[in-house]
């Protein structure tokens, strides 16, 4: 159940800092998740109840603080991937998170339980809820993660350049469905935009069809097949030895810098695509951030 509450309507009040619902006399009893910055005033509260009993709410507010930190040299290109979450061209790998494979298995066991209660029994409905509150908790684990590693990476580097990935296309398949949907990766490039735009950085995102795998960051040699199974390869013309992941991350950061430069367009030869090539990123709404509380 989500509901949208406007500060044009009565539905909230906005009071030293606390949430009253309409005909409330108390204030929400909230545990919050970040501080709000100081004298907002939320143009929009979302109120929701997920599966689990747990109830959030989301506050839209405007601030205008210039967050803006002093500009650094680095420069990376990243890989996101399925047997690292992300690879960068500096050569760093980042695994997903250790406890995400636990509370999968916990997962698994939950939904067990569950197909073995009778439907309607007070024992089922205990075990859906259990269910459901793993859910969640994987859920909030995993943005958790996200958020801390996309501010780490906006802090540490200047410019960024990621692959324009349609997750949401990719995830139909569902062989790949789970590996990619933990790894999170819409919301870990949302989070980028953000965050560069909040903090003076820069995000440039190229064209998911950029050969990145396929090229030597060495010579520029494209090969013609590179299964995903094949993690390491060496060039047919140069012979230069690639980590697969590796190598892509090079070469999406050299892809995504000459956009930077001249505005040219990513593309591999003979694509049909007809969408933009590379782009740089444009500004999102600058003065809306967004602040999470579960209460
Ligand atoms: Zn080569």
């Amino acid at each position: 159940m989500v509901v949208v509450l406007s500060s044009h309507s009565s539905a909230f009040k906005w009071k030293d800092g606390q949430v009253y619902l309409a005909k409330c006399v108390e204030p929400l009893p909230i545990r919050w998740s970040r501080q709000l910055p100081q004298n907002c005033v939320p143009t929009t509260i979302t109120v929701k109840l997920d599966p689990s009993g747990r109830w959030s709410i989301s506050l839209r507010v405007s601030d205008t603080r210039n967050l803006k930190i002093k500009p650094v040299l680095k420069q990376i290109g990243i890989d996101l991937g399925i047997t690292s979450l992300l690879t960068t061209s500096d050569g760093e790998k980042i695994a997903n998170p250790k406890n995400l494979q636990k509370l999968h298995k916990k997962l698994r066991l939950a939904g067990k339980s569950l197909s073995r209660k009778t439907k309607g029994s007070n024992n089922y409905q205990k075990a859906r809820l259990k269910l459901a509150r793993i859910h969640a908790k994987i859920k909030d684990s995993r943005l958790d993660y996200t958020h801390k590693l996309t501010t780490q990476l906006i802090k540490e580097n200047q410019t960024i350049v990621v692959e324009d990935l349609a997750v949401k296309n990719m995830v139909k398949n569902h062989k790949l469905a789970r590996a990619i949907s933990d790894a999170n990766w819409g919301e870990l490039v949302r989070q980028l935009e953000y965050k560069a735009e909040w903090y003076g950085r820069e995000l440039i995102k190229i064209d998911r069809y950029f050969p990145s795998s396929k090229r030597c960051s060495n010579c520029g040699h494209i090969v013609e097949k590179l299964p995903l199974s094949i993690r390491e390869w060496d060039c047919p013309e140069c012979a230069a030895h690639h980590d697969r992941d590796i190598n892509a991350s090079i070469n999406i950061l050299a892809a995504g810098l000459a956009v930077s430069v001249c505005g040219a367009t990513v593309r591999p030869e003979g694509s049909k695509s007809r969408k933009a090539g590379a782009m740089k990123q444009k500004a999102p709404n600058s003065d809306v951030k967004e602040s999470r509380a579960v209460s």
